[in-house]
This record gives structure tokens, sequence and C-alpha cells, in this order.
């Protein structure tokens, strides 16, 4: 599976499940790294080496 902040693909060990109450109704739940993970450094871009 893969994180939903950072991401990175995780294992079920490693994974928990978070509670991100929303502005306006019920909230959402997200799946992440437990604890802290850090976001990915750049956004993805797709890039295609050149040949
Ligand atoms: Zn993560």
């Amino acid at each position: 599976m893969i994180c939903a902040r950072c991401d990175q693909p995780m294992t079920e060990d490693e994974s928990t499940v978070y509670d991100i109450p929303g502005a306006t109704g019920p909230g959402v739940k997200i799946r992440a790294h437990k604890g802290r993970c850090k976001p990915p450094p750049q956004p993805r871009t797709y890039s295609y080496p050149s040949r």
C-alpha cells in the first residue's frame, strides 16, 4: 500500500489510520506511516530519460 502523506510504499505493519477532521461534515481517514514521515522533496514529476 502507499502512504497518503509521503507517497511511498509501506507495509501493513508500518501503517496506521489517521482521522483527519473535516471542516464541514465528517472527517476522512487516511492511511499513512506510523509516526512521522517526510513528504516527497519535490512534486511528482514524470520525466522520461532522453535518449
Ligand atoms: Zn509516509
